[in-house]
């Protein structure tokens, strides 16, 4: 859809990175450390200050107690931390439990690493946990499962009593979690974001992912940090050690002194996002569509059959690209099977004057073309 929207001159609100959210004080701290840290590997677990400030920063969020010499790990990106964890962890034949719709990199990753995986649907527009069959998915085979909360692409926060749920479903089948949060700071209208990690008997049974690509508005520094317990840790380690190693040092740096911003900075992120959200959301919905609701994350999901529009989701996502000039990604892909084709991915992290523009464009189409 990327490539498609560059032929067509497209606003991509497809893929999901941010624009125009990078902390000025981050990229001066990179350029600054750039000279101080040196230019070799640093230490494969991350450098002392970014593990000490992930560890303060689980504190401070989530009253988490994480020592940073034994239960922090630095990764390149949140992807190579999900990585890390699959082939850490997972020995061939294991099942893993995974909720759709599921980001993109989940199933080749389980698969590669050995894993048999057993697919839980979530289904729009409430996108409600299915706690039956989710129940049915665990065995005693099962090794793992994956939790992405706040969720992509649905935006889909996870409420307290299905977390309690999953936990109960963790400690009766002896299984760990990976709880893919690298949204846990892009959340709205208020609502506390709860790591599973923090239920009773939880800690020793997760494996917390965190971003400073969303954290901090990023993607391309692919900096990430992995929280576990060192029972769990020290395989994922090992994993590390021959995946990546280590991440450049002057941009662990740099997302160090990031983790220690003020509250002012997390809330006008989440603050700033709401707009946009919101922004898009009204637009969509003054266009014709059933937009869904998102309590997180950078994406909005929206049904197109109220416009009349003939054809599934990925003929709606090129017709748009090509014919209105704006780029959506079809809901369809983040399921492995299945006949939902009628909702669209927008992301709503973008400049206000791409917002406005995407929906003006969008509007004169479909005034256009709806009968
Ligand atoms: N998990 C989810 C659910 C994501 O959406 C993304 C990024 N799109 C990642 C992980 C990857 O994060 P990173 O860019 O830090 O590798």
């Amino acid at each position: 859809m990327s490539r498609l929207a560059n032929q067509h001159g497209a606003i991509n609100l497809g893929q999901g990175f941010p624009e125009g959210l990078e902390p000025p004080a981050l990229i001066a701290a990179a350029k600054r450390a750039l000279s101080e840290t040196g230019q070799q590997y640093p230490s494969m677990m991350g450098t002392p200050a970014l593990r000490q400030a992930v560890s303060d920063h689980d504190r401070r969020f989530y009253g988490l107690a994480i020592d940073p010499d034994n239960e922090v790990m630095v990764t390149s990106g949140g992807t190579e931390a999900l990585a890390d964890c699959l082939f850490g962890l997972i020995e061939p034949g294991d099942e893993v439990v995974l909720i759709e719709p599921l980001y993109d990199a989940y199933l080749p990753i389980v698969r590669r690493a050995g894993g048999v995986a057993r697919l839980v649907r979530l289904e729009p527009p409430d996108w409600k946990l299915p706690r039956q069959a989710l129940e049915a998915a665990f065995s005693a085979k099962t090794k793992l499962m994956i939790l992405n909360n706040p969720m992509n692409p649905t935006g889909k926060m996870f409420p307290a009593d299905d977390l309690a749920f999953i936990a109960s479903l963790l400690a009766r089948f002896d299984a760990y979690c990976v709880c893919d949060e690298v949204y846990e700071h892009l959340i709205y209208d208020g609502r506390p974001h709860i790591p599973l990690a923090t239920l009773p008997g939880m800690r020793e049974r997760c494996l917390r992912i965190g971003s400073a690509g969303k954290t901090f508005s990023l993607t391309g520094w692919k900096v990430g940090y992995l929280t576990a317990c060192p029972a769990l840790l020290q395989p994922v380690a090992k994993a590390h050690q021959y995946i990546t190693f280590t991440t450049p040092p002057n941009l662990q740096q740099a997302v160090a002194e990031g983790l220690a911003s003020d509250d002012i900075y997390y809330r006008s992120l989440a603050g700033g996002l709401q707009a946009r959200r919101d922004k898009l959301a009204a637009g969509l919905a003054d266009i014709g569509f059933t937009v869904l609701p998102c309590s997180g994350s950078y994406f909005l999901t929206a049904d197109f059959r109220p416009l009349g529009f003939v054809g599934d989701d990925t003929d709606f996502c090129k017709h748009i690209t090509v014919e209105a000039g704006v780029t959506a990604v079809p809901v369809s892909i983040f399921y492995e099977a299945g006949d939902i084709r009628h909702y669209a991915r927008f992301c709503f992290a973008k400049k206000d004057e791409a917002l406005d523009e995407a929906l003006s464009r969008l509007k004169r189409h479909f005034a256009q073309h709806r009968r």
